[in-house]
Protein backbone atom coordinates (compact mmCIF):
# COMPACT_ATOMS: atom_id res chain seq x y z
CA UNK A 1 0.00 0.00 0.00
CA UNK A 2 1.35 3.19 -1.08
CA UNK A 3 1.88 5.50 1.94
CA UNK A 4 -0.65 7.75 3.64
CA UNK A 5 -0.27 11.39 4.09
CA UNK A 6 -2.88 13.15 5.81
CA UNK A 7 -3.01 16.73 5.62
CA UNK A 8 -6.95 17.56 6.21
CA UNK A 9 -7.41 17.70 10.00
CA UNK A 10 -9.33 20.51 9.46
CA UNK A 11 -12.16 18.14 8.32
CA UNK A 12 -11.65 16.33 10.82
CA UNK A 13 -8.51 13.93 12.90
CA UNK A 14 -7.57 10.77 13.48
CA UNK A 15 -9.07 9.87 17.35
CA UNK A 16 -6.30 8.81 19.78
CA UNK A 17 -5.45 5.57 20.31
CA UNK A 18 -6.08 6.83 24.48
CA UNK A 19 -9.40 8.13 24.06
CA UNK A 20 -10.84 5.04 21.94
CA UNK A 21 -9.25 2.66 25.08
CA UNK A 22 -11.41 5.00 27.65
CA UNK A 23 -14.46 4.80 25.96
CA UNK A 24 -14.51 1.29 25.04
CA UNK A 25 -15.70 0.04 28.21
CA UNK A 26 -18.66 2.23 28.20
CA UNK A 27 -19.71 0.28 25.23
CA UNK A 28 -19.47 -3.11 26.51
CA UNK A 29 -19.28 -2.76 30.77
CA UNK A 30 -20.96 0.67 31.89
CA UNK A 31 -23.19 0.64 29.04
CA UNK A 32 -26.00 1.60 31.46
CA UNK A 33 -28.35 4.48 30.76
CA UNK A 34 -27.08 7.34 32.43
CA UNK A 35 -30.71 8.62 33.11
CA UNK A 36 -31.52 5.57 35.44
CA UNK A 37 -31.80 5.44 38.72
CA UNK A 38 -29.80 1.95 40.23
CA UNK A 39 -26.49 1.45 40.71
CA UNK A 40 -25.26 0.10 37.62
CA UNK A 41 -25.76 3.84 35.87
CA UNK A 42 -23.70 5.08 38.42
CA UNK A 43 -19.95 4.81 36.58
CA UNK A 44 -21.64 6.25 33.11
CA UNK A 45 -23.12 8.90 35.00
CA UNK A 46 -19.91 9.67 37.02
CA UNK A 47 -17.45 9.56 33.72
CA UNK A 48 -19.97 12.30 31.95
CA UNK A 49 -19.72 14.35 34.89
CA UNK A 50 -16.22 13.74 34.76
CA UNK A 51 -16.21 14.72 31.10
CA UNK A 52 -18.09 17.81 31.50
CA UNK A 53 -15.19 19.45 33.99
CA UNK A 54 -12.50 18.43 32.08
CA UNK A 55 -14.19 20.67 29.37
CA UNK A 56 -15.38 23.45 31.34
CA UNK A 57 -12.17 23.58 33.08
CA UNK A 58 -10.70 23.92 29.24
CA UNK A 59 -12.75 26.73 28.84
CA UNK A 60 -12.45 28.60 32.38
CA UNK A 61 -16.12 28.07 32.63
CA UNK A 62 -18.63 26.17 35.33
CA UNK A 63 -19.47 21.91 34.23
CA UNK A 64 -23.33 23.23 34.63
CA UNK A 65 -22.49 25.59 32.05
CA UNK A 66 -21.63 22.59 29.47
CA UNK A 67 -24.75 21.19 27.22
CA UNK A 68 -23.64 17.88 25.11
CA UNK A 69 -24.43 17.97 21.63
CA UNK A 70 -24.03 15.61 18.63
CA UNK A 71 -21.37 18.04 16.95
CA UNK A 72 -20.45 21.36 16.30
CA UNK A 73 -23.32 21.88 13.51
CA UNK A 74 -26.29 21.03 16.31
CA UNK A 75 -24.34 23.03 18.52
CA UNK A 76 -24.66 26.30 15.78
CA UNK A 77 -28.01 25.66 15.06
CA UNK A 78 -29.31 25.43 18.50
CA UNK A 79 -27.37 28.48 20.01
CA UNK A 80 -28.73 30.84 16.81
CA UNK A 81 -32.13 29.20 16.82
CA UNK A 82 -32.92 28.93 20.30
CA UNK A 83 -31.53 32.59 20.98
CA UNK A 84 -33.32 34.48 18.35
CA UNK A 85 -36.30 32.60 19.44
CA UNK A 86 -35.81 33.68 23.22
CA UNK A 87 -34.43 36.98 22.61
CA UNK A 88 -37.42 38.42 19.88
CA UNK A 89 -39.19 40.58 21.65
CA UNK A 90 -35.70 42.55 22.19
CA UNK A 91 -35.19 42.67 18.63
CA UNK A 92 -34.50 40.31 15.30
CA UNK A 93 -31.49 41.38 14.55
CA UNK A 94 -28.41 39.27 14.12
CA UNK A 95 -24.66 39.65 13.09
CA UNK A 96 -22.36 37.29 11.36
CA UNK A 97 -19.64 37.36 9.11
CA UNK A 98 -19.70 36.38 5.42
CA UNK A 99 -16.82 34.08 6.85
CA UNK A 100 -18.47 32.01 8.58
CA UNK A 101 -19.15 27.84 8.54
CA UNK A 102 -21.95 26.92 6.71
CA UNK A 103 -23.70 25.46 9.95
CA UNK A 104 -23.67 29.19 10.87
CA UNK A 105 -24.63 31.02 7.34
CA UNK A 106 -27.58 27.72 6.59
CA UNK A 107 -28.91 28.61 10.24
CA UNK A 108 -29.15 32.06 9.35
CA UNK A 109 -30.90 31.58 6.24
CA UNK A 110 -33.31 29.49 7.76
CA UNK A 111 -33.52 32.70 10.35
CA UNK A 112 -34.09 34.77 7.61
CA UNK A 113 -36.93 32.82 6.24
CA UNK A 114 -38.63 33.43 9.74
CA UNK A 115 -38.60 37.20 9.62
CA UNK A 116 -35.16 37.16 10.92
CA UNK A 117 -32.57 40.22 9.68
CA UNK A 118 -28.89 38.90 9.66
CA UNK A 119 -25.84 41.67 8.88
CA UNK A 120 -22.80 40.02 7.16
CA UNK A 121 -19.82 41.74 7.79
CA UNK A 122 -17.16 41.82 5.22
CA UNK A 123 -13.70 40.99 6.36
CA UNK A 124 -10.27 42.29 5.31
CA UNK A 125 -7.73 40.70 2.74
CA UNK A 126 -6.24 38.17 5.83
CA UNK A 127 -10.09 37.41 6.75
CA UNK A 128 -10.13 39.65 10.10
CA UNK A 129 -13.29 40.92 10.97
CA UNK A 130 -13.14 44.92 10.45
CA UNK A 131 -13.99 46.08 14.31
CA UNK A 132 -15.45 49.38 13.22
CA UNK A 133 -17.78 48.05 10.84
CA UNK A 134 -19.21 45.54 13.11
CA UNK A 135 -19.94 48.83 15.60
CA UNK A 136 -21.74 50.39 13.12
CA UNK A 137 -23.64 47.08 12.11
CA UNK A 138 -24.86 47.31 15.98
CA UNK A 139 -28.89 48.57 15.82
CA UNK A 140 -30.94 48.77 19.17
CA UNK A 141 -32.45 45.93 17.62
CA UNK A 142 -29.83 43.21 17.31
CA UNK A 143 -29.62 40.31 19.54
CA UNK A 144 -27.20 38.36 19.08
CA UNK A 145 -23.20 38.39 17.55
CA UNK A 146 -22.09 35.20 15.90
CA UNK A 147 -17.91 35.23 15.15
CA UNK A 148 -16.10 32.40 15.08
CA UNK A 149 -13.02 31.77 16.85
CA UNK A 150 -10.77 30.73 13.66
CA UNK A 151 -11.77 29.88 10.48
CA UNK A 152 -11.63 26.27 8.98
CA UNK A 153 -10.96 27.47 5.53
CA UNK A 154 -7.86 30.33 5.90
CA UNK A 155 -7.01 29.59 9.68
CA UNK A 156 -7.62 33.42 10.43
CA UNK A 157 -8.13 33.61 14.33
CA UNK A 158 -10.59 36.62 14.70
CA UNK A 159 -10.23 39.32 17.78
CA UNK A 160 -12.59 37.38 19.63
CA UNK A 161 -11.55 39.04 22.73
CA UNK A 162 -12.61 42.84 21.27
CA UNK A 163 -15.59 41.78 19.98
CA UNK A 164 -16.42 40.05 23.22
CA UNK A 165 -16.03 43.80 24.85
CA UNK A 166 -17.93 45.50 22.11
CA UNK A 167 -20.90 42.69 22.41
CA UNK A 168 -20.85 43.74 26.63
CA UNK A 169 -20.64 47.13 25.75
CA UNK A 170 -23.86 47.49 23.86
CA UNK A 171 -25.61 44.37 26.04
CA UNK A 172 -25.61 42.24 23.22
CA UNK A 173 -24.74 38.36 23.40
CA UNK A 174 -22.24 36.39 21.71
CA UNK A 175 -21.56 33.48 20.19
CA UNK A 176 -18.47 31.98 19.04
CA UNK A 177 -17.98 28.90 16.62
CA UNK A 178 -15.07 27.52 18.14
CA UNK A 179 -15.05 24.31 16.52
CA UNK A 180 -11.52 24.85 14.92
CA UNK A 181 -10.16 26.65 17.88
CA UNK A 182 -11.19 24.96 21.08
CA UNK A 183 -7.89 23.03 22.34
CA UNK A 184 -5.67 24.53 19.60
CA UNK A 185 -5.50 28.39 21.28
CA UNK A 186 -6.16 28.92 24.88
CA UNK A 187 -10.01 29.68 25.31
CA UNK A 188 -11.50 31.97 28.41
CA UNK A 189 -14.88 32.76 27.90
CA UNK A 190 -15.14 35.17 30.56
CA UNK A 191 -11.94 37.08 29.72
CA UNK A 192 -13.05 36.97 25.42
CA UNK A 193 -16.88 37.72 27.34
CA UNK A 194 -18.33 34.82 25.81
CA UNK A 195 -21.56 33.72 25.98
CA UNK A 196 -21.89 30.62 24.29
CA UNK A 197 -19.33 28.34 22.41
CA UNK A 198 -19.73 25.38 20.29
CA UNK A 199 -16.71 22.52 20.00
CA UNK A 200 -16.89 19.41 18.52
CA UNK A 201 -14.72 16.93 19.44
CA UNK A 202 -13.41 15.01 16.21
CA UNK A 203 -11.61 18.53 15.56
CA UNK A 204 -9.41 17.79 18.07
CA UNK A 205 -8.63 13.75 18.03
CA UNK A 206 -11.52 12.83 19.84
CA UNK A 207 -14.69 10.89 18.24
CA UNK A 208 -16.91 12.06 15.76
CA UNK A 209 -20.76 12.89 16.56
CA UNK A 210 -20.10 14.54 19.69
CA UNK A 211 -20.05 18.13 20.44
CA UNK A 212 -20.96 20.55 23.29
CA UNK A 213 -22.74 24.30 23.44
CA UNK A 214 -21.18 26.25 26.34
CA UNK A 215 -24.04 28.38 27.37
CA UNK A 216 -23.54 30.91 30.13
CA UNK A 217 -25.43 30.62 33.67
CA UNK A 218 -28.22 33.14 33.27
CA UNK A 219 -28.81 33.36 29.72
CA UNK A 220 -32.54 32.45 28.43
CA UNK A 221 -32.57 29.77 26.11
CA UNK A 222 -34.95 27.31 25.03
CA UNK A 223 -34.37 23.54 24.43
CA UNK A 224 -33.72 22.76 20.73
CA UNK A 225 -33.98 18.83 20.77
CA UNK A 226 -37.48 18.03 22.90
CA UNK A 227 -37.26 14.95 24.59
CA UNK A 228 -36.39 13.49 28.17
CA UNK A 229 -34.99 15.90 30.68
CA UNK A 230 -31.01 15.38 29.87
CA UNK A 231 -28.93 18.22 30.15
CA UNK A 232 -30.85 19.98 32.67
CA UNK A 233 -34.18 19.32 30.24
CA UNK A 234 -32.27 21.43 27.83
CA UNK A 235 -31.28 18.66 25.42
CA UNK A 236 -33.11 15.58 25.34
CA UNK A 237 -31.63 11.91 23.98
CA UNK A 238 -29.88 9.47 25.82
CA UNK A 239 -26.41 10.82 26.27
CA UNK A 240 -23.66 9.20 23.87
CA UNK A 241 -21.93 8.32 27.01
CA UNK A 242 -18.67 6.29 25.38
CA UNK A 243 -18.65 9.82 23.29
CA UNK A 244 -18.89 12.07 25.69
CA UNK A 245 -16.19 9.71 27.51
CA UNK A 246 -13.98 10.14 24.21
CA UNK A 247 -14.11 13.94 24.15
CA UNK A 248 -13.45 14.26 27.84
CA UNK A 249 -9.93 12.27 26.93
CA UNK A 250 -9.31 14.03 23.77
CA UNK A 251 -9.69 17.52 25.62
CA UNK A 252 -7.47 15.99 28.72
CA UNK A 253 -4.53 15.10 26.33
CA UNK A 254 -4.68 17.99 23.68
CA UNK A 255 -4.73 20.69 27.00
CA UNK A 256 -1.96 19.05 28.52
CA UNK A 257 -0.19 19.15 24.99
CA UNK A 258 -0.85 22.35 23.49
CA UNK A 259 2.00 24.18 23.77
CA UNK A 260 4.63 21.66 22.48
CA UNK A 261 1.90 19.98 19.75
CA UNK A 262 1.20 23.47 18.41
CA UNK A 263 4.94 24.60 18.34
CA UNK A 264 5.64 21.38 16.43
CA UNK A 265 2.73 22.24 14.43
CA UNK A 266 4.20 25.76 13.11
CA UNK A 267 7.33 24.89 12.53
CA UNK A 268 6.28 22.39 10.48
CA UNK A 269 3.55 24.66 8.46
CA UNK A 270 5.86 27.85 8.45
CA UNK A 271 8.22 25.21 6.41
CA UNK A 272 5.67 24.35 4.34
CA UNK A 273 4.61 27.65 3.60
CA UNK A 274 8.33 29.13 3.12
CA UNK A 275 8.58 26.33 0.20
CA UNK A 276 5.78 26.70 -1.67
CA UNK A 277 5.50 30.32 -2.22
CA UNK A 278 9.75 30.15 -2.93
CA UNK A 279 9.79 27.07 -5.26
CA UNK A 280 6.39 27.48 -6.86
CA UNK A 281 5.64 30.55 -9.42
CA UNK A 282 2.13 32.50 -9.08
CA UNK A 283 1.61 31.17 -5.56
CA UNK A 284 -0.47 33.19 -2.81
CA UNK A 285 -0.93 32.51 0.52
CA UNK A 286 -4.47 32.81 1.90
CA UNK A 287 -5.69 33.93 5.44
CA UNK A 288 -3.37 36.37 8.10
CA UNK A 289 0.23 35.73 7.66
CA UNK A 290 0.78 35.46 11.69
CA UNK A 291 -2.89 35.43 13.15
CA UNK A 292 -3.80 32.14 12.27
CA UNK A 293 -4.19 28.31 13.04
CA UNK A 294 -1.01 26.40 13.93
CA UNK A 295 -1.96 23.61 11.60
CA UNK A 296 -3.20 25.46 8.39
CA UNK A 297 -1.66 26.88 5.37
CA UNK A 298 -4.15 27.78 2.55
CA UNK A 299 -2.89 28.71 -0.59
CA UNK A 300 -3.77 30.07 -4.51
CA UNK A 301 -2.25 28.93 -7.31
CA UNK A 302 -2.87 31.18 -10.59
CA UNK A 303 -3.97 29.13 -13.42
CA UNK A 304 -5.03 25.50 -12.39
CA UNK A 305 -7.97 24.08 -10.69
CA UNK A 306 -8.18 22.98 -7.48
CA UNK A 307 -9.94 20.27 -7.56
CA UNK A 308 -7.51 18.84 -10.68
CA UNK A 309 -4.46 19.40 -8.03
CA UNK A 310 -6.68 17.48 -5.13
CA UNK A 311 -6.70 14.11 -7.38
CA UNK A 312 -3.36 14.34 -8.24
CA UNK A 313 -2.09 14.84 -4.82
CA UNK A 314 -4.51 11.36 -4.25
CA UNK A 315 -2.52 9.78 -6.76
CA UNK A 316 0.18 10.22 -4.20
CA UNK A 317 -1.50 9.02 -0.98
CA UNK A 318 -1.69 12.69 0.21
CA UNK A 319 -4.76 14.23 1.56
CA UNK A 320 -5.74 18.09 1.44
CA UNK A 321 -8.67 19.94 0.25
CA UNK A 322 -9.53 22.64 -1.62
CA UNK A 323 -12.65 25.16 -0.73
CA UNK A 324 -14.18 23.82 2.26
CA UNK A 325 -15.40 19.56 2.65
CA UNK A 326 -18.96 20.78 2.77
CA UNK A 327 -18.82 22.48 -0.71
CA UNK A 328 -17.03 19.70 -2.55
CA UNK A 329 -19.22 18.86 -5.10
CA UNK A 330 -20.27 21.96 -5.81
CA UNK A 331 -18.09 24.35 -8.58
CA UNK A 332 -18.57 27.24 -6.51
CA UNK A 333 -15.54 28.60 -5.33
CA UNK A 334 -15.10 29.18 -1.92
CA UNK A 335 -17.51 31.80 0.06
CA UNK A 336 -14.25 32.81 2.30
CA UNK A 337 -11.78 33.30 -0.71
CA UNK A 338 -14.60 35.06 -2.63
CA UNK A 339 -14.86 37.35 0.74
CA UNK A 340 -11.07 37.90 1.21
CA UNK A 341 -11.40 39.62 -2.06
CA UNK A 342 -9.85 36.74 -4.33
CA UNK A 343 -11.06 36.39 -8.05
CA UNK A 344 -13.09 33.52 -8.97
CA UNK A 345 -10.36 32.07 -11.19
CA UNK A 346 -8.07 32.37 -8.49
CA UNK A 347 -10.08 31.30 -5.66
CA UNK A 348 -10.70 27.95 -8.05
CA UNK A 349 -6.95 27.31 -7.30
CA UNK A 350 -7.20 27.23 -3.70
CA UNK A 351 -5.25 24.33 -1.50
CA UNK A 352 -6.14 23.78 1.60
CA UNK A 353 -3.13 21.67 3.74
CA UNK A 354 -3.93 21.10 7.54
CA UNK A 355 -1.26 19.51 9.59
CA UNK A 356 -1.22 17.69 12.63
CA UNK A 357 1.54 17.24 15.48
CA UNK A 358 2.01 13.37 13.50
CA UNK A 359 2.63 15.28 10.81
CA UNK A 360 6.70 14.91 9.59
CA UNK A 361 9.04 17.26 8.09
CA UNK A 362 9.83 14.25 5.61
CA UNK A 363 6.14 14.78 4.64
CA UNK A 364 6.07 18.12 4.35
CA UNK A 365 8.72 18.20 1.94
CA UNK A 366 7.22 15.26 -0.24
CA UNK A 367 4.14 17.05 -0.25
CA UNK A 368 5.82 19.82 -1.57
CA UNK A 369 7.72 18.18 -4.54
CA UNK A 370 4.52 16.25 -5.92
CA UNK A 371 3.08 19.87 -5.63
CA UNK A 372 5.71 21.35 -7.54
CA UNK A 373 5.13 18.78 -10.23
CA UNK A 374 1.69 18.51 -10.10
CA UNK A 375 1.59 22.52 -10.72
CA UNK A 376 3.26 22.24 -13.08
CA UNK A 377 2.06 19.48 -15.00
CA UNK A 378 -1.37 21.44 -14.86
CA UNK A 379 -0.22 24.93 -16.26
CA UNK A 380 1.55 22.90 -19.59
CA UNK A 381 -2.10 21.89 -19.70
CA UNK A 382 -3.70 25.81 -19.27
CA UNK A 383 -4.46 27.86 -22.23
CA UNK A 384 -4.65 30.21 -19.67
CA UNK A 385 -0.85 30.09 -18.69
CA UNK A 386 -0.09 29.57 -22.14
CA UNK A 387 -1.55 32.62 -23.14
CA UNK A 388 -0.29 34.88 -19.94
CA UNK A 389 3.55 33.53 -20.72
CA UNK A 390 2.86 34.35 -23.99
CA UNK A 391 2.03 38.50 -22.95
CA UNK A 392 5.03 38.61 -20.44
CA UNK A 393 7.80 36.96 -21.97
CA UNK A 394 10.14 37.98 -19.10
CA UNK A 395 8.43 35.72 -16.54
C1 LIG B 1 -16.24 21.09 11.40
C2 LIG B 1 -16.84 22.40 11.72
C3 LIG B 1 -18.18 22.51 12.12
C4 LIG B 1 -19.12 21.32 12.15
O1 LIG B 1 -18.82 20.44 13.19
P1 LIG B 1 -19.41 18.95 13.13
O2 LIG B 1 -19.06 18.37 14.46
O3 LIG B 1 -18.72 18.26 12.01
O4 LIG B 1 -20.88 19.07 12.93
C5 LIG B 1 -18.66 23.76 12.45
N1 LIG B 1 -17.88 24.85 12.41
C6 LIG B 1 -16.58 24.78 12.06
C7 LIG B 1 -15.76 26.02 12.06
C8 LIG B 1 -16.03 23.56 11.69
O5 LIG B 1 -14.75 23.50 11.31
Amino acid sequence: MKQLIYLDNAATTKTRPEVVEAMLPYFTEYYGNPSSVYEFSAEPKRAIAQARETIAKALGAKSNEIYFTYGGTESDNWALISTAEAYQAKGKHIITTKIEHHAILHTCEYLEQRGFEVTYLDVDEFGVVKLDELEKAIRPDTILISVMFANNEIGTIEPIKEIGEIAKKHGILFHTDAVQAFCHVPINVDECHIDMLSSSAHKLNGPKGTGFLYIRTGLKTRSFIHGGAQERKRRGGTENTAGIVGFGKAVEIAMATMEERTAKEKAMRDHLIERVLKEIPFARLNGHPSQRLSNNANFAFQFIEGESMLIMLDMEGICGSSGSACTSGSLDPSHVLLAIGLPHEIAHGSLRLTLSAETTMEQIDFTVDCLKKIVERLRSMSPLYEDYIKKHPQQ
